[in-house]
């Protein structure tokens, strides 16, 4: 085992056998967790890029098993916020030094191409120094180069499982994983810097499901890769499912950072929800941003892709502060540029 995870370390890769037996045992996390925080350190420091993450519409037209603001689930009370609501959280948000702004939803039929771009196109001329990431889904090309030109240059879109049949027992039969990964590569072609990912433990995954996810990743090379654990919702088909693991997630962490160097990785939000010191693991595991919540505390509860969400309750400046000395505690530091990924 050790002679595979210094082949990892020095090649960033490995062949599918050595790199499922990684994934299947417990036995090396403590010496992956340091050599990925060795790569992490190479690369990047102890830097921690902050992403102002505003949830601006709980609607969503898809049904995937697993989300808790699927279009089925009649329990949610629905918002979304307006132009002016999305406008006045960047305002706080570069106040207290965020200079990214991911802007995520449920894919609304309220918020047409047209509005997104409109939206876009402000946030870009009040804040011609920030990146604007969105994170709202399947649009068709000519949509993304749209909203590429408003002013967008990132973009998040987690491919869910790269399996055919995996992403079938996930979501229902309108939705296609053709389609998605389409999408992905066309993001890429238009320029965007592009964000993709997985959950892990989710319902029916295996290591060979894993590994494919890794594989799909090579062959994206995106700039962010996203994970965080599977979390049950109680409203939704997989309300019987346990939740994915802490441990599988960290060392999942760990063995992106050893095949991506590069990549930015979020210690996510659901991370921290299973577990309270969670982010402050994913980070010592070779995570290197988060994202604090910047949505109107109004709403925060209502955006409820999983149960027991955290930092539901806080204000904006409190969760930024919160996560500064997180940050701090784990050993590394939050910077607030515009965090660009470091391809070399
Ligand atoms: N509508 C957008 C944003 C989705 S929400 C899109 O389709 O891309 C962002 C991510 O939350 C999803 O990509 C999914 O990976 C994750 N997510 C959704 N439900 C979840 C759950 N029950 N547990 C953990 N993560 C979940």
């Amino acid at each position: 085992m050790q002679e595979i995870l210094t082949a990892l370390e020095q090649r960033h890769d490995l062949p599918d056998e050595a790199l499922c037996a990684l994934l299947e045992t417990d036995a090396m996390d403590g010496a992956l967790f340091q050599a990925a925080d060795r790569i992490r350190r190479e690369r990047y420091g102890t830097e921690v890029f902050v992403r102002g993450l505003i949830e601006f519409t709980n609607y969503c037209r898809n049904d995937c098993y697993y989300c808790g603001i699927r279009r089925s689930n009649g329990k949610v009370q629905r918002y979304r916020l307006s132009r002016e609501d999305i406008l006045a959280c960047c305002t706080e948000g570069y106040a207290l030094g965020f200079r990214t702004f991911v802007l995520q939803g449920g894919e609304d039929a309220y918020f047409t191409e047209q509005r997104v771009c409109e939206i876009v196109s402000e946030i870009r001329e009040r804040f011609p120094d920030c990146a604007i990431t969105l994170s709202i889904g399947e649009w068709e090309k000519s949509s993304y180069a749209a909203f590429f030109r408003a002013g967008a240059n990132r973009y998040l879109l987690r491919h869910e499982t790269a399996d055919l049949v995996h992403y079938r027992r996930l979501h229902p039969g309108a939705m296609s994983p053709e389609h998605r990964k389409r999408c992905l590569f066309d993001l890429k072609e238009i320029g965007y810097q592009v964000g993709s990912g997985f959950m892990v433990g989710s319902p029916f995954q295996t290591t060979a499901h894993l590994c494919a996810d890794l594989r799909f990743l090579q062959e994206l090379k995106p700039d962010m890769i996203g994970i965080g654990p599977y979390l049950t919702h109680g409203d939704t088909p997989f309300r019987t499912q346990p939740n994915g693991s802490l441990e599988l997630t960290l060392r999942l962490i760990a063995v992106l950072r050893l095949m991506f160097p590069y990549a930015l990785i979020p210690a996510t939000t659901a991370l921290g929800t299973i577990h309270p010191q969670g982010r402050e693991m994913g980070l010592k595991a070779g995570a290197n941003v988060v994202m604090p919540n910047l949505s109107p505390v109004s709403v925060r509860k209502l955006y409820s892709l999983y149960a027991d969400k955290i930092c539901t309750g806080e204000e904006s400046a409190q969760c930024r502060s919160c996560l500064e000395r997180r940050v701090a505690a784990a050993g590394y530091a939050i910077v607030t540029d515009i965090g660009d990924v470091r391809r070399n």
